[in-house]
């Protein structure tokens, strides 16, 4: 059980409101701090260890510089990711590029940039030597197909469009040997949104498995393993988070029996969450416009789906707090919605909450992570702004809300007077 409470002082919240309109995004650096230096905390055993912020989770380049300076990399998969990570100064191995269907001119960028790259399919090889040339450290993808059992989003890793298969790899990590390469890594990614330390812990096994083999097949020496993102988070009251020092010890007892057992070790392990690294630590914040009744009771918030739209893509769980309303018992039942003209443009369905009235200001919680950065303009909907408190109780707003001028921007309204329809 974790509790699912409102960090923000009620009368401090509504003051916000009055410098910057809802809705907005705010994110909490001291708890995302705080997360950070747990992650690192948890497998300090391990001398190579560092996590790699999966960018696309929330791609603010301020909250990138928070994590960099807790000495996390980046985790890029497009040249968008790729450029704001060289703004924030993170290049080198302190980029890791794990793309899929990817164009030269990214694998480009990130050969410029010296990223350590991860490649989705052997054909990406000579894809690679041919667009970008062939760095010294190479990874590979791999995925298990039928070793592992699915997971809600991600599928059964054989319909998964990631990854290579394992006789693949030895042939991929074969060539690429021949090729000249002589530094190697590899990573899979098989979950997302999973809270079951086993399925993990499973995953490093199988991982930790192959790279004996493929190092005694071949003859080639692992300087990382990669055991992807996907770690959940607790967005219900009833879900358990994630123990990560006790999946560390696991993966450290496996480490020492396969890898350090094999003459293996040193081995870097790497990991690329971006859910378990902001996700808690972010809040949609938005206030109640409209009550109507109808054959249910549809609270019309000025949020929608483009500010958050797991709910409706996934039908996920977001827990909401009503401001100032926090111990008020929630004995009424709503449908909470958006503006959007689609009917799963709903933030919660029958959710028992406190009374609410016009005017109320409700917290989304959990929304740090694939939330703002998953927003999309359908309808003419504008995203919200980001806000950052800070440790010191100050609020910076790191990323404007989009304006109607934003959403016309690529169109040549003008142009269309001169457009001849007959
Ligand atoms: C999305 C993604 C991640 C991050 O996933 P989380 O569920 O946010 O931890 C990491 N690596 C790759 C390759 C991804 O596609």
């Amino acid at each position: 059980m974790s509790t699912k409470a409102s960090p923000f002082d009620p009368a401090w919240l509504e003051e916000l409101t009055s410098r910057y309109p809802t809705p907005f995004h705010i994110y909490d650096e001291k708890a995302i701090r705080a997360n950070a230096r747990a992650v690192n905390a948890a497998f300090s055993w391990n001398k190579g260890f560092r996590e790699y912020f999966a960018v696309k989770a929330t791609p603010n380049p301020y909250i990138v510089k928070i994590l960099k300076a807790e000495g996390f990399g980046v985790d890029c998969s497009s040249m968008a990711e790729l450029q704001l990570a060289q703004a924030v100064g993170v290049a080198g191995d302190s980029v890791f590029f794990s793309s899929n269907d990817t164009p030269e001119e990214e694998f480009r960028k990130a050969r410029d940039m010296g990223a350590v790259i991860n490649l989705d399919d052997i054909s990406h090889l000579p894809f690679l030597e041919q667009h970008a040339g062939l760095p010294d450290l190479l990874s590979f993808r791999y995925n298990p197909g039928p070793l592992k059992k699915g997971n809600v989003i991600i599928g059964h890793p054989e319909e998964a469009k990631y990854g290579l298969t394992r006789d693949q790899l030895f042939e991929a990590y074969r060539q690429a040997r021949d090729k000249g390469v002589s530094r190697f890594g590899i990573h899979t990614m098989v979950a997302s949104n999973e809270l079951d330390l086993n399925y993990f812990a499973e995953t490093v096994e199988i991982l930790f498995d192959l790279i004996v083999e493929l190092s005694r097949t071949l003859d080639i020496r692992f300087e990382l393993v990669n055991i992807g993102g996907g770690i959940g988070i607790p967005y219900t009251p009833d879900d358990t988070p994630l123990d990560l020092p006790r999946l560390s010890s696991h993966i450290r007892r496996h480490y020492k029996e396969t890898i350090v057992a094999n003459g293996l070790d040193p081995l870097n392990l790497y990991m690329e969450c971006g859910r378990m690294i902001t996700g808690p630590y972010g809040y949609l914040v938005s206030r109640v416009r409209h009550i109507k009744n109808t054959y249910k009771t549809f609270v019309g918030l000025d949020a929608c789906m483009a500010n958050l739209m797991r709910p409706a893509l996934y039908g996920a769980y977001h827990h909401i707090s009503v401001v100032g309303k926090e111990n008020a018992p929630a004995d009424h039942v709503y449908d909470v919605t958006g503006s959007l003209c689609e009917n799963n443009d709903k933030f919660a369905i029958d959710r028992e909450l406190p009374e609410l009235a016009f005017g109320d200001l409700v917290v989304i919680h959990d929304a740090g992570a694939h939330g703002h950065a998953m927003g999309f303009n359908y309808n003419g909907k504008l995203r919200s702004a980001e806000l950052l408190l800070r440790e010191n109780g100050d609020v910076v707003e790191i990323r404007r809300a989009e304006t109607i001028d934003d959403y016309f921007a690529t169109l040549d309204l003008d142009g269309v007077a001169d457009f001849a329809v007959t």
